[in-house]
């Protein structure tokens, strides 16, 4: 699809989303209360700090950076949260609840699932609209019960749905990774009968939750499924909706180099797709830099220090410095520029970006080492002594 067409579409589904967003916040607001009421803020304190995972604060599954004293800073002496802050990372391929108990053993520090904030973590906000249609989810780790945590009732992850399909994968026999659906098949034929039957079951939207695994598998179904209106083997119809969890073009990993990511594979279907079918392939993608996810962890930073939006709205902002730290120029950088003046980039050498100085496209409003660093310079310049 030609990118001006893209960006309307993306501009109309942010402003849908915000507003189902303020009614989600109100509808939750009481949670929320809890949540602040057992974590009293130091009084005054008005800025808060969105982390990357991937390159800032860990590599793989190990910490770098210093990354578990710059966050106990944030701490009191019995572990109570002073300083409000999210994780904003394009990552995920688990439920929130999930990661934030891998993030509270591996930093050593307790965080909520309320502070995670992944690609995918935009995706719940569509459940209203997909929570009984048949939906397919993809990628690595566990895509379909990410989505059931967030509501949606009828959801298959790519490899149920295909092992369903018979011949749908002319490389399945070469692959020995396909133990798992020959379990599925099994379930098919035991329990599934009539209408429940995926395959004739149109499926109504498809949701990139993490890195595709299979891309060859992947690529040839999503086509299948895009092309014929969600009905694998018929015949050409309209496309239904496709949701990309971010548009990571690379991403650090534990290779020295940087890694194919998720925007990778949308270049990869994208372009055959597009070759093939009359249509051009249309999708949305959430993640950094969309200014829409730095929305939302302002909305969440707010929620934790128990700010409301009429505050916003009365001229009294809560929060006058919301502080981005990532590694990567293109998504973290250029994400907190375009979310607004009182966003504050700080960009760390500990991952992608590497260079002695700023990044010539994409300068950060400050350049550092590391996530300690960081931290060190945001609790100096606000005066926080801890
Ligand atoms: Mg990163």
């Amino acid at each position: 699809m030609c990118k001006m067409k893209f960006l309307q579409i993306l501009r109309k589904a942010a402003a849908s989303q915000n507003r189902s967003r303020v009614s989600s916040i109100s509808a939750n607001s009481g949670l929320f209360a809890r949540q602040v009421h057992s974590q009293p803020f130091q009084p005054g304190a008005s800025f808060g700090i969105a982390f990357d995972i991937d390159g800032v604060i860990l590599r793989g599954d190990t910490p770098i950076g210093g990354s578990p004293e710059a966050l106990k800073r944030l701490y009191d002496d019995s572990g109570t949260l002073k300083i409000p802050y999210v994780f904003l990372t394009n990552g995920g391929g688990v439920p929130e609840s999930k990661r934030a108990n891998e993030l509270s053993k591996l930093l050593n520090v307790h965080i909520l699932p309320s502070q995670v904030i992944q690609g995918h973590s935009p995706f719940k906000q569509l459940v209203k609209r997909f929570e009984n249609e048949l939906v397919i989810a993809v990628g690595k780790g566990e895509p379909a019960v990410v989505m059931s945590e967030y509501g949606f009732k009828n959801v298959l992850s790519i490899d149920e749905y295909a092992s369903y399909f018979e011949h749908i994968d002319p490389l399945r026999q070469y692959k020995n990774w396909t133990k798992q659906q020959a379990s599925y098949k099994k379930k098919s034929s035991r329990e599934m009968t009539g209408r429940d039957d995926p395959c004739s079951q149109r499926v109504k939207a498809v949701f990139i939750v993490s890195d595709s695994v299979d891309w060859s598998r992947d690529i040839q179904v999503l086509c299948d499924i895009m092309s014929t209106g969600g009905l694998p083997g018929t015949e050409i119809s309209r496309q239904p909706p496709l949701y990309f969890a971010n548009d990571d073009l690379s991403y650090q990993g534990l290779f020295p180099t940087e890694r194919l990511g998720m925007g990778a594979f949308r270049i990869a279907l994208e372009s055959i797709y597009n070759r093939i079918y009359p249509n051009a392939l249309e999708y949305i993608s959430y993640g950094k830099p969309n200014p829409f996810v730095f929305k939302h962890a302002e909305n969440i930073l707010m929620q934790l220090v128990g700010s409301s939006i009429s505050n916003q709205i009365n001229g009294q902002y809560p929060l006058k410095t919301l502080y981005m730290i990532g590694d990567n120029p293109l998504v973290d950088i250029d994400g907190a520029r375009q979310a607004g003046h009182h966003w504050f980039s700080i960009l760390t050498r500990s991952g992608v970006f590497k260079g002695k100085e700023n990044h010539p496209w994409y300068p950060a409003d400050l350049v550092v080492d590391t996530v300690e660093e960081a931290v060190d310079y945001i609790l100096r310049k606000e005066a926080i002594s801890i």
